[in-house]
C-alpha cells in the first residue's frame, strides 16, 4: 500500500466537526452525510478513502466522474455522485456512472435523463437544485421555480426524487449566508406540502467546506466536501470548479 496521504485523517477530522456541529443544534450526526468532493484531485486518494470505508464521492463535472468511474472499477460498491450543472448531451453518461445527480434545475435535463435511464434499465436519485444565491449563480431554479419542476417531474419513473440541492453566495458574511440556506428550507416546505410534487423532500445538500457548520445548523443533511479533506486547488480555476461554465455576468 502507498505511503498515506493523510487524506484520510482529515476526512476523519471532518467528520467530527460534523458530528459535533450536529450536537450542538441538537440533532442526531447519522442524518448527515459527508459527501468528499474528489474534483481535480487524483484517483489515488478516492482510492485511500475507499480503503477506509467511504463509498460515496462528488465530482461536478461529468467527464471527470467518467474517468475516475473507470479508474476505480475494481473497488466495491463505489458510488459517484455528480453535483454539477449538466448539459443533456452528458445525461447519457450520468445514467451510465452515477448513483445519484444533485443538480437538477430543467425538465429538458431530466427528460433526457429519464430517456437514457430507460434505455440503461436504472433509476437514479436526484436532488433539485435551487438557486438560493440570487445573481451569484446562474445554474439552480429561483425558489420560486421549483414547485412547478417538481410537478412536472411526476412524469419521469426513473427520477427519484430525494430533496434539494444548493450552493449558498460565497458571502463572508454568515446572515448572508444563513439567508440561502433557510429559503431552501422555505422551498422543502411548500413541497412537502404539495401533493403533486413529485418524490420526498426529507433531504437537503446544503454546505461546503466554508460554511458546512452552519449548513448543519440550518438543517442540511448532505455536506459536500472538498478543500477541507482533499486540500487546496488550484486557486485560479476555483470559481470554475463551482460554476462549471462561469459565473453569471448578469
Ligand atoms: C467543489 C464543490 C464543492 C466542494 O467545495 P469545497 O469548498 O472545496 O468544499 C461542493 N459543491 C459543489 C457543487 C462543488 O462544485
Amino acid at each position: 500500500m502507498a505511503v498515506s496521504s493523510g487524506v484520510v485523517a482529515r476526512y476523519r477530522a471532518v467528520r467530527e466537526r460534523v458530528d459535533a456541529a450536529c450536537r450542538q443544534a441538537g440533532r442526531d450526526p447519522s442524518e448527515v452525510e459527508l459527501l468528499p468532493v474528489s474534483k481535480t484531485k487524483p484517483v489515488e486518494l478516492v482510492r485511500e478513502l475507499h480503503a477506509a470505508g467511504v463509498r460515496t464521492f462528488g465530482e461536478n463535472k461529468v467527464q471527470e466522474a467518467v474517468a475516475k468511474h473507470q479508474q476505480t472499477a475494481d473497488l466495491p460498491d463505489l458510488r459517484w455522485s455528480v453535483i454539477g450543472h449538466l448539459q443533456t448531451n452528458k445525461a447519457r453518461d450520468v445514467a451510465r456512472v452515477a448513483a445519484e445527480f444533485q443538480a437538477l434545475d430543467s425538465v429538458k435535463v431530466a427528460a433526457a435523463l429519464e430517456r437514457r435511464l430507460q434505455a440503461e434499465g436504472r433509476g437514479l436519485d436526484v436532488y433539485l437544485q435551487v438557486n438560493s444565491s440570487g445573481e451569484e449563480s446562474k445554474f439552480g431554479l429561483p425558489p420560486e421555480e421549483v414547485p412547478a419542476l417538481a410537478r412536472e417531474l411526476a412524469a419521469f419513473s426513473s427520477l427519484r426524487v430525494v430533496g434539494l440541492m444548493t450552493l449558498a453566495a460565497p458571502s463572508p458574511e454568515e446572515a448572508v449566508v444563513r439567508a440561502c440556506f433557510e429559503r431552501v428550507r422555505a422551498v422543502q416546505q411548500v413541497l412537502r406540502d404539495d401533493d403533486r410534487a413529485a418524490g420526498s423532500y426529507d433531504r437537503l445538500s446544503m454546505g461546503m467546506s466554508g460554511d458546512y457548520e452552519l449548513a448543519i445548523a440550518c438543517g442540511s443533511t448532505c455536506v459536500r466536501v472538498g478543500t477541507a479533506i482533499f486540500g487546496e486547488r488550484p486557486p485560479q480555476n476555483d470559481y470554475a470548479h463551482y460554476w462549471p461554465e462561469g459565473p453569471s455576468t448578469s
